[in-house]
């Protein structure tokens, strides 16, 4: 039979989702619903000063708004497989060091802080430019040992590398990658806190889990070949790698968590009114190439067309005027009902909201569902709506003081007076009287109109906004 496919996203919980984690969940989620497998969401909390408060329940919050749901985590565990926190699976780890120990494969290493800077020191001298730890605590005697303990020293756990090993591993996403043992060195699996590294702890849990795949960023690509030794010692089975490759900003530079100028966590996007469906598809798009035009993915779409031999082998572009691009077009999708509800808590930030009417509410937002990139872009677009703050610049002044505009302006009182209806055909053929009575066309006619209604000189279209306010309103601002 073959082996189900188990794969997982395995965060530290030092921060909010960012998009380069969330791609890599993502395509952790499609390889498993692929191929019937099974979703795996655990964390990593061994780097335990880096942790942060509600990291993990908000990285999982981001993604079940992605609408990737884990099949397991530590919310919804297997008992097969817990726990799902590194941090509470302690002892097996020391369990696996022992073992190592035991059939000499790992060793305790007192060295501290200062003698292992003097090593790297003096291999450097030595002209060596990648130093690696020089095995002074290989093969200590028990009485080394027992001497170092009364200093009062505590010792972490190295793994004792195979010399001159090649090893070489199929990724899935770039081929065939070696790497050579002798260009790493006895790494630290246990640290002298006795919490292990996540190298080490990272393989015992793929392992104890089951884990088929493991796809994650570039990154780790580095990390392969010492989790692989490790597979070996033990006699597992390795797993599949594979390691997408990293994103990169306009400028070419991968992108950094500490660039503020780019939008990069799930929690920035739905703050500003980003969909996520929208956001899924970008991401799904980030990583992979389809095998057709198509540019628009459900979630379902992209369980069954996903083929892993499309994803990207070259750096991805984080391209935010794609981003927002994309956004509008699922805005513009939504049905009348969603995109109120879309709409509603970003107009609450400017209004009462609870005062005005559904209808009239989606009368205003309909005016700009075809303008706007994301959510928030509605509260300056309607504001002038609901407040009055007249342009001081002297584009305004200017037009304010044309020698037409107290014409237009009395002529204008006078035609809307008498309208019958605020629609459309009966607001434009009141313009066009307006025009044929006053002479006074095109801009010189609207703007003030505007200035007066709206006090700003762009915005919605003027009909739609006489509409809105009604004709008590009007009358009320243009005889200011
Ligand atoms: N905790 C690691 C990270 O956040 C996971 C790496 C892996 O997938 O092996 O980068």
């Amino acid at each position: 039979m073959e082996k189900k496919v188990r794969v997982r996203y395995a965060p530290s919980p030092t921060g909010f989702l960012h998009i380069g984690g969330a791609r890599s969940a993502l395509f952790n989620y499609l390889y498993a619903k692929k191929y019937n497998g099974d979703f795996v969401f655990r964390i990593e909390d061994t780097d335990i000063e880096r942790n942060v408060k509600g990291g993990e329940e908000s990285q999982l919050n981001d993604l079940m708004w992605l609408g990737i749901v884990p099949d397991e985590s530590p919310m919804n565990p297997n008992p097969k497989y817990a726990p799902y926190r590194q941090m509470e699976r302690i002892e097996t780890y020391h369990k696996y060091a022992q073992w190592l120990i035991d059939h000499g494969y790992a060793y305790e290493c007192y060295c501290n802080e200062e003698e292992l800077d003097a090593s790297r020191e003096e291999q450097y001298s030595r002209g060596i430019n990648a130093p690696k730890y020089d095995r002074h605590c290989l093969n200590l005697t028990e009485e080394e040992k027992e001497k170092y303990r009364k200093e009062g020293r505590k010792p972490c756990i190295r793994l004792k590398l195979q010399d001159h090993l090649e090893i070489s591993f199929n990724d899935l996403i770039r081929g065939k990658v070696t790497f050579n043992n002798d260009d790493i060195g006895d790494w630290v699996i246990m640290k002298s806190s006795g919490i292990p590294t996540y190298n080490f702890a990272v393989v015992i849990d793929d392992h104890l889990m089951e884990i088929s795949h493991v796809l994650r960023g570039e990154e780790h690509l580095s990390n392969t070949p010492k989790q692989i030794q490790l597979y070996k010692y033990f006699g597992w089975e390795v797993p599949t790698f594979g390691h997408m490759t990293i994103i990169i900003n306009e400028n070419g530079k991968k992108l950094s968590k500490r660039d503020n100028n780019i939008l990069q966590f799930m929690s920035q996007y739905r703050e500003l009114g980003y969909l996520p469906e929208a956001i899924f598809n970008f991401i799904l798009l980030l990583g992979w190439t389809p095998n057709s035009e198509k540019e628009f993915f459900t979630l379902e779409e992209a369980k069954h067309e996903f083929d892993p031999s499309r994803m990207s082998s070259s750096p991805s572009m984080f391209d935010q005027n794609k981003m927002n691009w994309m956004n509008a077009q699922y805005i513009r999708k939504l049905d009348e009902k969603k995109y109120l509800e879309f709409i509603k808590p970003f107009l609450a930030k400017v209004v009462d909201i609870t005062k005005v009417s559904d209808e009239k509410l989606l009368f205003m937002a309909n005016m700009f569902k075809e303008e706007i990139q994301y959510g928030q872009e509605i509260v300056n677009l309607l504001k002038p709506l609901f407040e009055y703050h007249l342009d001081e610049s002297d584009e305004a002044k200017e037009i304010l003081a044309l020698e037409t505009t107290p014409l237009v302006v009395k002529e204008f009182i006078k035609q809307i007076d008498n309208v019958n209806d605020l629609e459309q055909d009966t607001l434009k053929m009141m313009f066009k009287n307006i025009a044929t009575s006053t002479g006074v066309k095109g801009k010189n006619l609207y703007m003030p109109i505007r200035l007066l209604l709206t006090g700003q000189m762009h915005g919605a279209e003027i009909v739609n906004i006489i509409k809105l306010l009604g004709k008590e309103e009007v009358l009320k601002r243009v005889s200011k």
